[in-house]
């Protein structure tokens, strides 16, 4: 009968919700240990020249690996931070650890760009130019080695404030960027006013690159605007030859992808520079062999 179906569903959708309101509540009050508890951890994805396959810098993105529930993805977490306002002090290890990382990098003698994702809440509380002006000096850390990728829902409400944020970081060199460019619902406009390096093509328009003809045209589309206003790209999620080959032909400056790295530990992108160093020095001496 209808009523005992209404209320086997009812039944069955209020034990569908209890069940997700008690993983959504482990799951935050698990985060509120997680950064004392040394249980998150950053990785690294590099982004290649997409002609030379030099590496040419590097993405943050956070891992939580829970004792008890194992890996949890950013993609799960990040989101009930935002919401919690957990983020503001995740946000905060997440920008001083990429920071360290950058300077161990550079100790080393290959200094790399560290890309750092920002939140919403994290842009918008307090003044996160100087959060992040004083994480810099503490870690000794040209500005330069600092790129921090914003989304356009970020610049949505684009207040003054933040104007007066980017045009702070511009103004000590940090470098600053559109993560997963065209998915958001803002205007171009932001472009127009906020001093923007770097745009990055999201990985949703790269996948079907080679087949889907609206993919392709959004891509190129993107690259020519970008390198009229003088902005440099990136394309986010190259897994295939076929992709790459796509992308050079339409002069993408950079590219970041399983293709070439998964995102890996701090050790593991210092390997991955050695290695490229040692094969740049091994071109060059073959090349004077060759003379
Ligand atoms: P995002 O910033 O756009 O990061 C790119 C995502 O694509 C990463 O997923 C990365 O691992 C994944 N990816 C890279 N190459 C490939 C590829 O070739 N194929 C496929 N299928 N995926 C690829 P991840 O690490 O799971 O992060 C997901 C999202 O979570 C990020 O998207 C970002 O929005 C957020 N996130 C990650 N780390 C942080 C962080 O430290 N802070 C903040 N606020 N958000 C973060
Ligand atoms: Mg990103
Ligand atoms: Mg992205
Ligand atoms: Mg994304």
């Amino acid at each position: 009968k209808a009523k005992d179906l209404g209320r086997n569903n009812f039944q069955f959708f209020t034990d569908d919700m209890n069940a997700a309101m008690m993983q959504r509540l482990r799951l935050e009050s698990a985060m509120r240990w997680a950064i004392e508890r040394n249980e998150f951890m950053l990785h690294y994805q590099p982004q290649v020249d997409v002609i030379t396959g030099k590496i040419r810098g590097t993405e943050a993105l956070i891992r939580w690996r829970h004792p008890e529930f194992g890996m949890i993805s950013p993609a799960q977490f990040i989101p009930l931070a935002e919401e919690t306002g957990m983020i503001v002090q995740i946000g905060d290890w997440i920008l001083r650890t990429a920071c360290a990382q950058a300077k161990a990098w550079q100790v080393a003698g290959l200094p790399m760009r560290v890309a750092v994702n920002l939140s919403a809440r994290q842009f918008h509380q307090g003044d996160l130019a100087e959060t992040i002006a004083e994480i810099l000096e503490q870690h000794d850390l040209p500005p330069s080695l600092l790129e921090v990728e914003l989304t356009e829902g970020i610049l949505m409400d684009d207040t003054s404030q933040t104007a007066s944020v980017l045009d702070k970081l511009h103004g000590m060199g940090v470098q600053i960027s559109i993560d997963d460019f065209g998915t958001g619902y803002s205007s171009l406009s932001y472009l127009k006013r906020l001093p923007i390096q770097i745009l990055k093509i999201d990985q949703s328009f790269v996948r079907d690159i080679h087949t889907d003809p609206d993919d392709r045209a959004i891509v190129t589309a993107v690259i020519a605007l970008a390198h009229s206003m003088k902005l440099r790209v990136v394309a986010e999620g190259v897994e295939t030859p076929e992709q790459l080959a796509f992308l050079k032909e339409y002069d993408c400056d950079m590219m970041q992808g399983y293709l070439f790295s998964r995102p890996v530990s701090g050790d593991d992108v210092l390997s991955l520079l050695e290695n490229d160093t040692r094969l740049k020095n091994e071109v060059a001496e073959q090349m004077k062999e060759t003379q």
